[in-house]
Order: structure tokens, then C-alpha cells, then sequence
């Protein structure tokens, strides 16, 4: 395959030769370097490539240019790689405007002249764009394949742990693709398991459990130990940020994740609120690179083992595996976050993964293009996936109980759904029943404020409504509230008085249960603001906190 393409484009040819230079000295094993000298020799270029149907990866593009400027040459060059990584090269009086193009042409970087050295200015922040770039831009494919129906609840949730773990494949669905149907009946012979899932190798694997497709997609699923000084159970926001703060620290930490790493996070389609990210960034991306980030610092991390159970026997915690195995540490964080609550109302249960989901099921979005679809609940995540299940679906309709957004979304979403015309908010709904054969046709709704109910043709419904802890695997072992979440720190002291059966002279510390030793941190907590930021700030408190338990024992 051909290499993928960074053009870079200056009118002043010293500036040029230089940054070709730079970049070919540091790119030039993967990438094609191509030059230009004015924006529109360059636009000439962009059209021969996609005519070539070569991929490009990045512009480079100087601001300062006569007849056609940077911004104006990237308004332009995205029609045709609208995927492609967009940085321009500014000088400082140019820097406003540069912001601005963030939002109207979605800029990805600017960077100011002159970027020496590139190892500190220039390398670092392309590395960083390319690689968002390879991981999110399929290039000629011959890798993984799953074969199947949407309808079936297995399928989607291969298709969901492949994603979620950032593992490519190419979905072939048996309905439509004659090719695919008798390559599925050759293999199957009459016995209709799905999903079918091919790999390069020649070998098939027939509906796996997780932990199966797991292993054989390369993804660790076994300690390496059978001790460890600190355990983290959940690989949310919370659970990443402690293991990279921990491992950071020196501390010997695995992180034990059920799924995938990146947690709700994760199934985020844009998150917008979070530090440092002027753009917004997709949950997938920041799992990616807060599991990369944790592994390089030495964390070991085992993706689709749950934890079934936890006991103490001082002065060590152990954690039993859903393969039985058992792993002892002398910390454990439990940052096992929550889950969308079920929804209770007629036909769900029967027709969830065939059209009913719960959360995002951003895999599922392109399926449902030019369709009618629903969601219910009326939090930021129900608005997030509205604004991006718009982008595919012809109509997207939000149930909300509440009779404003703005009860329960942030306003810059409530903004963003008013602005958005394919996007209808009906206030003051439920859901009373949901019909289908083998997948959802009807959402029947009711009119809370009248008591009327009135049924919809429907492709799609998705989820959010409440939350629910993760927390039975420590029913008996630490202090709960009511509704299953952690009690942590100040929260466990009444009249001042330490919880029950705590031996230790000083009182929990912030982040610890009522057992010493064992941590929470993250949604799990009684009282946690539920946002990404605060999720990743007490992972990294928890870290702290434990580095000072572990002085202790
Ligand atoms: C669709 C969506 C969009 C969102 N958008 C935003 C946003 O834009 N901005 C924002 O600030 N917040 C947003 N949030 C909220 C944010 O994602 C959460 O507050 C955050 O992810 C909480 O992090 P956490 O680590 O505490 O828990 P979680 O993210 O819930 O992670 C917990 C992890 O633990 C794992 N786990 C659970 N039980 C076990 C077990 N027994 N064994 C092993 N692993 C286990 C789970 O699989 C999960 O991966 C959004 C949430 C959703 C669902």
C-alpha cells in the first residue's frame, strides 16, 4: 500500500526546504512528503490524490500566503480529505484568527514560527495528530471481519468490545451482502450462530465469549503476578488516571477491566468539557491514549475479566477473577463507575441489541443512516449521542421527562440540539411500550402533561436514563449507601465517630472505604460529580492517597 501523504505548503521556498527537511528527517519511513509553494498548486495536488485514491494524513500549511491563505486553502483541501489532520503555521499576530478556525474550519493545531527545535515544537504534536489519524482512518483492509445481522444482540456486542478496545474490523452484514450470507452458511452449516468472525490467520471464531475474542485479538487477559501492591478495578476515567499516577509513583499496579478501557467515557461520541481539548475529543481517543499512556508507565492492565468478589484478610485484600483465579494486593481501588439504569416498560428486554440499546452504541450510529430514530433520558449523555447519531439519522427524537434540556444538560449542548434541525425534543414523555417481530418498529410514548399516548414508526431507541453503581462486589465487605454507592472518607463518620469494625487510630482517609486499604474513586462514590474531569481527578488523588497507605503497611 502506498504511503500515506503530509503535504506542507509555504510561498517563501527557504521556509519551505526547511520544514520538508524536518519532516522527511522524522517521517519520512511512513510518510510521503509533499511540497508546495502556493495554495493553489497545492489544491491541484489534493484533487490527483483523490483521484489516485491515496491517502493523506496531514497539511501543513503556512498562513501567510498570497492570492490563497491557509485557512482558506484547508476550507478548501478538507472537501476532499475532510478526515485529514489540518495545522497551520502562524505568526503571533496571527493567533486569533487561528483560534477562530478552530470551530469554523476544525483546525486542529496551529503552531507558530519558527518551531525549532522540532524535537520540542514540531515532532511532538504531529506525532500526536498522525496518530489520532491512523486510528481513526481505515486504510485498505485486510484485517479482521465479523459477519451477522443487526439484529442479533450478539453480534452487536462483538462489534462494541472490538471498538471500544480500538481493534479494527469490517463489518459484513448477511442480509445485504449475498457473498458474506453463503460464506456464514459454509461455515455454519445449518446451525445460525452469530456473529461468524473471521481473522487474517484463516481461523473463525463462532459467537465467542469476550474473553475468548479477547485473547485472540492479542489483548491481555492474565496477570503475570498473583500479588500486586495496588489492585484497580474498572478502567473508566478514575481507574486510568489512578494507574498512571500510581505506576508513575513506582507502585506495582494492575488495572482489571471488564470490558473496555475508557469506561462511559469511552462510549463518549465528543466530550466537550474536558481540560485542554479546545476541539472536544472522542471518549475513544482518550482511552486510547490514557491506556497507551498507563501501559507506558509500566501499569500491567487485563481487559475483559470482571471482578467478581473481594475479602480482606489482613494484612492483605484479595480479588477473585471471573475465571476463578484469585490475586491478592496490599491496596485495592474500586473504581468500578455505574451503568445506565434498565428501563422498565413492555417489549424492551425482548428487542434489546436488535434496535433498544443502552448508552451510546456508537457502532451501531451508521447503520440507522436516513432513519428515524430515538433516545431517551435527558442528562449530557443523551444529548451527546442525539448530536451525533444527527449526523446519520434523518430525524432524531429525544424523550425527556423533564420540560426544559436545560434541567439536566449542560447549555452549550442545550445550544447545540436547538441548532440542530433534525433534532426534536419532546418534553415531558415516557416510554410506555415498544413493539416488533425481530427488531424494534414501534416506540409507543406518553404525553405526561395529558395522560395521551401516541405510537411512532421507529428505527432505533437508546438509552440514558439514571445510573446504577457497580458495587455488588463488595456488598459485604464495604459501607454502601441505599442505592449501592461507596461511602468514602468524612462520609463515614457519624458524631464522630470511625464506621464499625475499624481498628486503625486515625480516620479514613479521603478516597478510603470503611475497610482500610480499600479505595473508591470515580462515579462509584456516593455524592461524585459525574463528570470525566472530576472521575480522572480523584483517580489521581486516590493514587496519592494510597502512595501514603502504602508507607504505612
Ligand atoms: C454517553 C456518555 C457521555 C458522557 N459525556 C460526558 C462529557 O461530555 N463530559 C463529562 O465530563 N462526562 C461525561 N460523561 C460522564 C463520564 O463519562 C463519567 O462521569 C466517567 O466516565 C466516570 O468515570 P469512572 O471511571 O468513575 O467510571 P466509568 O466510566 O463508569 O468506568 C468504570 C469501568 O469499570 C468497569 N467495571 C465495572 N465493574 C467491573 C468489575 N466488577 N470488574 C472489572 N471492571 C469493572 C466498567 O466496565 C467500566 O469500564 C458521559 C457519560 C456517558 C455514558
Amino acid at each position: 500500500m502506498a504511503k500515506p501523504i503530509i503535504l506542507t505548503i509555504d510561498d517563501e521556498p527557504q521556509v519551505l526546504n526547511a520544514v520538508g527537511r524536518d519532516l522527511r528527517a522524522h517521517y519520512g519511513s511512513d510518510y510521503q512528503i509533499v511540497k508546495a509553494q502556493s495554495g493553489a498548486a497545492a489544491l491541484e495536488a489534493v484533487k490527483e490524490f483523490k483521484q489516485r485514491d491515496s491517502p493523506l494524513a496531514l497539511f501543513l500549511v503556512d498562513q501567510r500566503m498570497p492570492h490563497m491563505n491557509g485557512i482558506e486553502f484547508l476550507a478548501e483541501a478538507s472537501k476532499f480529505y475532510p478526515q485529514a489532520r489540518k495545522v497551520l503555521l502562524t505568526a503571533y499576530a496571527d493567533t486569533e484568527v487561528a483560534i477562530l478556525c478552530i470551530n469554523s474550519i476544525g483546525l486542529d493545531q496551529y503552531l507558530m514560527k519558527p518551531w525549532d527545535p522540532p524535537d520540542q515544537n514540531l515532532y511532538p504534536v504531529l506525532d500526536d495528530l498522525l496518530s489520532d489519524w491512523l486510528a481513526n482512518v481505515p486504510l485498505a483492509y485486510d484485517g479482521i471481519r465479523v459477519a451477522g445481522t443487526l439484529w442479533s444482540a450478539s453480534c452487536h456486542n462483538a462489534k462494541d468490545f472490538l471498538s471500544r478496545n480500538q481493534i479494527p474490523y469490517q463489518w459484513l452484514d448477511i442480509e445485504k451482502d449475498t457473498a458474506a450470507r453463503e460464506l456464514v452458511e459454509a461455515v455454519n452449516k445449518g446451525h445460525g450462530q452469530l456473529p461468524l468472525i473471521f481473522f487474517p490467520d484463516g481461523t473463525v471464531l463462532v459467537d465467542p465469549d469476550t474473553r475468548t475474542l479477547a485473547e485472540k485479538v492479542g489483548l491481555r487477559t492474565r496477570a503475570t503476578q498473583p500479588f500486586y501492591e495496588l489492585i484497580i478495578v474498572g478502567g473508566g476515567p478514575a481507574g486510568l488516571a489512578a494507574a498512571v499516577y500510581s505506576a508513575s509513583e513506582g507502585i506495582h499496579t494492575a488495572l482489571i477491566e471488564k470490558e473496555a478501557p475508557g469506561g462511559q467515557a469511552g462510549t463518549s461520541s465528543r466530550i466537550e468539557n474536558y481540560l485542554g481539548f479546545p476541539k472536544g475529543v472522542s471518549g475513544a481517543d482518550l482511552a486510547r491514549r490514557a491506556t497507551a499512556q498507563a501501559k507506558r508507565l509500566g501499569a500491567e492492565l487485563l481487559t475483559a475479566q470482571e471482578v467478581i468478589k473481594v475479602r480482606v484478610e489482613d494484612p492483605y485484600r484479595f480479588v477473585t477473577l471471573s475465571d476463578g483465579t484469585e490475586l491478592s494486593c496490599k491496596a485495592l481501588l474500586i473504581a468500578t463507575g455505574v451503568s445506565v439504569r434498565e428501563l422498565n416498560a413492555p417489549g424492551i428486554k425482548s428487542l434489546t441489541g436488535a434496535g433498544v440499546y443502552y448508552g451510546a452504541a456508537m457502532t451501531e450510529a451508521a447503520h440507522y443512516r436516513g432513519e428515524h430514530i430515538f433516545t431517551i433520558g435527558g442528562a449530557n449523555s443523551a444529548g451527546q449521542a442525539a448530536m451525533y447519531f444527527a449526523r446519520y439519522a434523518s430525524k432524531v427524537t429525544m424523550l425527556v421527562r423533564s420540560s426544559v434540556l436545560e434541567k439536566g444538560m449542560s447549555q452549550y449542548l442545550v445550544d447545540q440540539i436547538n441548532a440542530t434541525e433534525n433534532i426534536e425534543v419532546l418534553a415531558r414523555t415516557n416510554i410506555v411500550e415498544v413493539g416488533g417481530q425481530d427488531r424494534l418498529e414501534t416506540i409507543s410514548i406518553k404525553y405526561m402533561d395529558t395522560d395521551k399516548i401516541e405510537t411512532f414508526p421507529a428505527a432505533a431507541l437508546f438509552i440514558f436514563v439514571g445510573a446504577v453503581p457497580h458495587t455488588e462486589l463488595v456488598a459485604d465487605v464495604v459501607e454502601r449507601n441505599r442505592r449501592g454507592f461507596i461511602l468514602t472518607g468524612p462520609d463515614l463518620m457519624r458524631d464522630a465517630h470511625r464506621p464499625k469494625n475499624w481498628k486503625l487510630k486515625r480516620d479514613p482517609f479521603l478516597l478510603e472505604t470503611s475497610v482500610p486499604g480499600i479505595f473508591a474513586a470515580g462515579d462509584v462514590r456516593q455524592g461524585a460529580v459525574r463528570r470525566v474531569a472530576s472521575a480522572v481527578g480523584q483517580g489521581a488523588n486516590a493514587a496519592s492517597i494510597i502512595h501514603k497507605y502504602l508507607e504505612s503497611v
